[in-house]
């Protein structure tokens, strides 16, 4: 969550994270999703009800080609014939599939397509009180993902464990990126294996 108000991704228990750590729900405008896969996309539904039910200012998705018809499937499957007859139209939703560069909700970004899995992983620039925050979701350390974080103030970008770590990147790599952009601050993050001393732990606001 970037600013209160621009979310990326959405998988983890979202909307219990939310309410724990005293972040509104409501004041999320925009969310950016990198690819479909369940890690990034599941802890939506909850956070979606909120959004149909409790408080119902307008949301945008920004996401790759079919982003509607994977998160209108994902909203069908969580809630059957609720979500059609009931909620989808209490929802003020827009889908837009990601372009080159361009602004949803009054956010600029800029998208950069990574390699990860069969579909790939956009990557996004977001330009947020004139700093530039890179976010990766998941990706292959290749020549994109210097792309994406180059010259960024902040990059959120994924380091999925040590050693080999298919279709993602390794804790070597993830160390070579951090030399290649000095001026740069990395927070690397799913972390699926292994641990290491100064991390930050769950639940925990820090401010960059
Ligand atoms: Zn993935
Ligand atoms: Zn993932």
């Amino acid at each position: 969550m970037v600013d209160g108000r621009v979310l990326l991704d959405g998988g983890a228990p979202l909307l219990p994270h939310m309410h724990r750590m005293g972040l509104d729900p409501g004041d999320i405008a925009v969310v950016f999703i990198t690819h479909f896969h369940g890690d990034h996309t599941l802890g939506l539904p909850p956070f979606v009800l909120h959004r149909v039910f409790v408080d119902r200012r307008p949301l945008t998705f920004v996401g790759p080609a079919g982003i509607e018809d994977y998160l209108e499937k994902l909203w069908e499957v969580s809630w059957g014939p609720d979500w059609k007859r009931v909620m989808r139209p209490q929802f003020k939703v827009r889908y837009l599939t990601a372009r080159p560069s361009g602004s949803a909700a009054g956010v600029k970004y800029e998208t950069v397509k990574l390699d990860h899995g069969t579909m790939g992983s956009n990557g996004y620039r977001i330009h947020m009180n004139g700093k530039v925050v890179a976010y990766s979701g998941d990706t292959e350390p290749t020549a994109p993902l210097d792309k994406l974080v180059n010259r960024a103030d902040v990059a959120i970008v994924e380091a999925t464990g040590p050693g080999d770590v298919f279709s993602h990147m390794s804790w070597e790599n993830a160390a070579k990126l951090r030399k290649r952009h000095p001026s740069t601050r990395f927070l690397f993050n799913h972390v699926y294996s292994g641990s290491t001393t100064g991390a930050v732990k769950d639940m925990q606001v820090i401010e960059v």
